[in-house]
């Protein structure tokens, strides 16, 4: 690039562009396609998200929230458009182990230990037993169960079973991490504690992570982007920029600036049901 070009305000391009986490263009999602039982999961999706960001996706059931994770995911193919992760088609992502994943449910195998759980995403990149032990142990750290490593995950309570989730997603320490629904399970005091434990982990490890959920003030809490969607076809129909800065703890919950950015989620979640109710009626 010449040095007139890098003086210029255009963003630089070639090489020295960045990558963004990730790239959804265009995308739309139909299931079942020339059959009756047709859904029209996802319209004209478009979403960048850079890396070390946080963002949720919220909407009512049925408006493709989980169907949007899985495609970045590559675990389904889009109808229409295209998706990059981390600057490559999702496919070569998902081969490369460039993300990991976390439920509603843990989803550990009980017959393995909390450590052998944690290990598995290592096994199957080919890593040896010491090289995954230790790593095992650093994530034990870093999720502050380091005396838990030869339990069984049923004698871990539901909390403490999805801080290892958590572990053996990023085990392989992936540039993303996509959640579903990962504390829809817990009780409420349990979910806060487990929210500000992820954020702690997000920022010590540079993770960027796309956060599935029903719970405004989660969204709220832990998003720097809430991204609202409707359903019946599932489209993003506002996306809400939560600037409440990156240290937040307890006292970000009773802030006014955070219940001002809840009243905003909600209204846009609204405008989004009045918008399907118009419709219907014009529908009819
Ligand atoms: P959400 O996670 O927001 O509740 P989903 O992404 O699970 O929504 O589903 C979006 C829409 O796509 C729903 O109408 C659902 O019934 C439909 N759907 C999801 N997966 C499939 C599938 N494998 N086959 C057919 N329809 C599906
Ligand atoms: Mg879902």
């Amino acid at each position: 690039m010449s040095a007139d070009a890098a003086s210029t305000d255009s963003p630089p391009a070639g090489p020295d562009k960045p990558v963004s986490a990730v790239e959804v263009v265009g995308v739309s999602k139909v299931f079942n396609r020339g059959k009756a039982s047709h859904v029209d999961a996802l319209v004209d999706i478009d979403l960048t998200i850079v890396p070390g960001e946080f963002v949720s996706l919220i909407g009512p059931s049925g408006c493709g929230k989980s169907t949007l994770l899985r495609l970045i995911a590559n675990l389904t193919e889009p109808t229409g458009g295209t998706i990059t992760v981390a600057g490559k088609p999702a496919r070569t992502a998902r081969l490369e182990q460039d993300y990991g994943m976390a439920f509603q449910q843990a989803g550990l195998f009980e017959w393995r230990t909390v450590a052998k759980n944690i290990e598995l995403p290592l096994e199957l990149k080919g890593w040896d037993r010491a090289k995954r032990r230790a790593r095992a142990r650093e994530m034990l750290e870093l999720v502050k169960l380091p005396d838990f490593a030869d339990h069984l995950p049923w004698q871990l309570s539901g909390g403490m079973q999805q801080r290892i989730a958590i572990a053996r997603a990023l085990a392989a320490h992936p540039p993303l991490l996509l959640m579903d629904e990962p504390f829809g399970a817990l009780d409420e005091m349990t979910r806060e504690h487990m929210q500000a434990e992820l954020l702690r982990i997000c920022a010590e490890t540079g993770t960027t992570v796309i956060f599935v959920t029903h719970s405004i003030p989660e969204a709220v809490y832990l998003s720097n982007r809430v991204v609202v969607m409707s359903p019946r076809p599932g489209r993003i129909t506002q996306i809400v920029d939560v600037p409440l800065g990156a240290d937040r703890t307890d006292d970000t919950r009773e802030d006014g600036a955070f219940y001002g950015k809840i009243t905003e989620v909600r209204e846009a979640l609204r405008g989004a049901e009045f918008d399907l109710t118009a419709k219907g009626i014009e529908d009819r």
